[in-house]
């Protein structure tokens, strides 16, 4: 029986430490995973938890695109081989429900009107999010590019490992813009009882095709968690480019390592518990 485990960031940007926040989500999690429930539903409340807090840049306090409008991404993948995201979605505060409930259809993934009528006919209601305007302004050289999405991988006693990630996007970005966070091997990537999220410069994290790239390095490398995420770091990506990475394993606490303030909380059950 595999020991159960959470772990969250905050996003990899500039900001108030959003540590309590995290704690929030985090005690959501690990509660369903106490109570015996499985790791999906863990990632997928917690992962609600944080696109409610409008602290976060996702769901609620989606950061607006130039034109003003709010688009929200989301993705979610299982150890066992089930993946769901959604990309650039309108009036939707919790992505991460509409790309959960991809896990069980045919299709992996849906874009733009296409997702939100998708939403519509399964019902999930629409809802406006009002999001929130970009420190600075287009053009100014300080504008702040914030990328402080959210992302959440749980563990239960299965050994199943679920990663959720949900954003509204990077910060000077326009409505067609595509980030890492809804697409497979770049935002986030879990197979075989090992899990990788990423958050950040969306842009240079999928050039980087991060996520897989550190899964790998894991896996096939057999570096350790910290080593591996040390490397994406420092070798694939730019040291101009504010990154952040979090991982979970088959054994042991999660981990976050970033170049930048990236918040990130872990609980592993306690044998005890
Ligand atoms: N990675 C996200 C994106 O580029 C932003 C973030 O991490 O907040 O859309």
């Amino acid at each position: 029986m595999a020991i159960p485990a959470v772990i969250a960031h905050g996003g990899a940007g500039p900001g108030p430490s959003r540590q309590e926040n995290l704690e929030v989500a985090i005690n959501k999690a690990s509660e369903i995973l106490v109570a015996g429930g499985n790791a999906i539903d863990a990632a997928v409340q917690a992962c609600m938890i944080l696109e409610d807090d409008p602290v976060f840049n996702a769901g609620t306090g989606s950061v607006m695109r130039t034109d003003g409008s709010v688009l929200t991404d989301a993705s979610i993948q299982t150890s066992d081989g089930k993946i769901g995201f959604v990309i650039a979605m309108e009036d939707t505060p919790n992505p991460i429900l509409v790309a959960a409930d991809l896990l069980n259809e045919e299709i992996n993934g849906l874009t733009s009107e296409g997702a939100r009528m998708w939403a519509d006919n399964n019902g999930h209601i629409k809802r406006k999010v009002i999001g929130v305007p970009p420190k600075g302004q287009i053009g100014d050289t300080n504008k702040q590019i914030t990328g402080d999405t959210v992302g959440v991988i749980t563990r239960d006693t299965t050994g199943m490992i679920v990663v959720a990630t949900s954003t509204g996007g990077c910060s000077f970005r326009p409505p067609g813009r595509v980030g890492d966070v809804p697409l497979p091997g770049s935002g986030f990537w879990a197979e075989e009882g090992l899990a990788v999220a990423a958050t950040g410069i969306g842009e240079a994290i999928t050039r980087a095709l991060l996520s897989y790239k550190v899964f790998e390095k894991i896996k096939v490398g057999k570096y350790s968690l910290e080593e591996s995420m040390n490397w994406g770091i420092n070798k694939l990506i730019s040291s101009k480019d504010s990154v952040g990475l979090i991982a979970l394993g088959p054994s042991g606490p999660g981990l976050g390592v970033s170049n930048t303030d990236m918040p990130w909380a872990t609980w592993e059950q306690e044998s005890s518990e």
